[in-house]
């Protein structure tokens, strides 16, 4: 039997788990997908990693965060920013501005992505806490324990332990079996609290040199047009061979999903008419689309806006809440929805 029991191996549930093995409980990290990181996720070139999901740290307001870049050795970099900024119309019409919207304090990267946060957590977890492959959909509050119940490629395995907490975004609990059943008044109230970001997709583009830069431009842009709403420059610290821009897709997902063959080329086209004709022909344009992610967007996040929502702790009530934790980032007692917020849920979860 095991004391805890995490669901889920993001950010707040590896973090949760390095606690609790530092507590000295006995704990299995059951993840749903064959990856570690959750919303947390890299593609990797030659040159290095690039962000697909959180990319942005703010180190001076985030100390959990700083902490642990530092503790993993791990170096931030400041966005690159520096340079003329593109504002374009909902009609396609660019306009050059001297210089974006100054950041304060200014949006960090780390070297390496943030991949390499999880990777750091989940490196330091004792030999065979992490499963991945491991789908849970039951949890059952037995007389002195509770039985949770994965699907995995080997078929269902249900595992007992004193506690589970739940690091997951709080919609997806709903699709979890829970014995006996939440009360119908909490159970809407998790239903309520979108997943942050969790409707967002981003795109990438890969080239051999920062075409933008050589017109004085910092590759950041905002656009009314589309598809992408916001784009900044990506390029890896160091990485002579190798430059990107990203953006996040203006259209929702629904537009993304009826254009989906199309959405690489739109881009192309996009960042050729902001940046000049050679941003339209990237090396490599790479599309993460995270509402087409079961594991992190529930349908209703699909129609989900943009504004971050109030986020606050919430603990179950009893029997419940005596054994079974929720611990992901928009459950948390601040920066919910950030990555902050993960190591905030992870640190405020009860487990002595
Ligand atoms: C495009 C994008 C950009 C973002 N940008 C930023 C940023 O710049 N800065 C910032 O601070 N934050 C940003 N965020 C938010 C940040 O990613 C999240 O706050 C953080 O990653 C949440 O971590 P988490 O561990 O709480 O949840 P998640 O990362 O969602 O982890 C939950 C885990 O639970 C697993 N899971 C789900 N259901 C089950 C199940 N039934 N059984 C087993 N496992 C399950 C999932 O597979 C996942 O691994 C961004 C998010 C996105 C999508």
């Amino acid at each position: 039997m095991f004391d805890l029991i995490v669901v889920g191996a993001g950010l707040a549930g590896l973090s949760l788990a390095r606690r609790a093995a530092a507590l000295g409980l006995e704990t299995v990290v059951l993840e749903a997908r064959t990856r570690v990181g959750g919303r947390v996720l890299g593609h990797r070139t030659g040159a290095g990693t690039y962000d697909l999901g959180p990319a942005w740290v703010w180190p001076t307001l985030q100390p959990r965060i700083a902490t642990l870049a530092a503790s993993a050795g791990l170096t931030l970099t400041v966005q690159m920013e520096a340079g003329g900024f593109i504002y374009q119309d909902a009609a396609g019409r660019t306009q050059p501005l001297a210089s974006g919207f100054p950041q304060e304090p200014p949006s960090m990267r780390i070297v390496g992505g943030i991949t390499a946060l999880v990777e750091a957590l989940a490196a330091h977890l004792p030999p065979g806490t992490l499963r991945l492959g491991h789908v849970v959909h039951r949890v059952e509050l037995a007389a002195s324990h509770l039985i949770v119940t994965a699907a995995t490629d080997d078929g269902p395995l249900s595992l007992r332990t004193a506690r589970v907490a739940l690091a997951v975004p709080p919609r997806l609990i709903g699709r979890i079996e829970i014995q006996p059943a939440l009360p119908g008044s909490i159970a809407s109230a998790l239903a309520g609290i979108p997943g942050w970001m969790a409707n967002q997709a981003k795109a990438l583009a890969l080239y051999d040199r920062p075409v933008w830069r050589a017109s004085g431009l910092s590759g950041s842009a905002f656009s009314q047009a589309g598809p992408l709403g916001e784009i900044h420059d990506a390029s890896l610290t160091g990485a002579a061979e190798e430059s990107a821009l990203f953006g996040f897709f203006a259209w929702p997902a629904s537009l993304r999903a009826a254009r989906r063959t199309e959405l690489a080329d739109r881009v192309a086209q996009q960042l050729g008419s902001l940046f000049g004709p050679d941003a339209a022909r990237p090396r490599d344009i790479v599309i993460q689309d995270w509402a087409r992610e079961p594991f992190t967007a529930s349908d209703a996040d699909l129609a989900a806006g943009t504004t971050h929502p109030d986020y606050r702790a919430i603990s179950l009530p009893a029997p419940w809440g005596d054994r079974i934790l929720l611990a992901g980032s928009e459950v948390a007692p601040e920066f919910g929805g950030y990555l902050e917020g993960a190591l905030a849920a992870a640190e405020a979860a009860r487990l002595e």
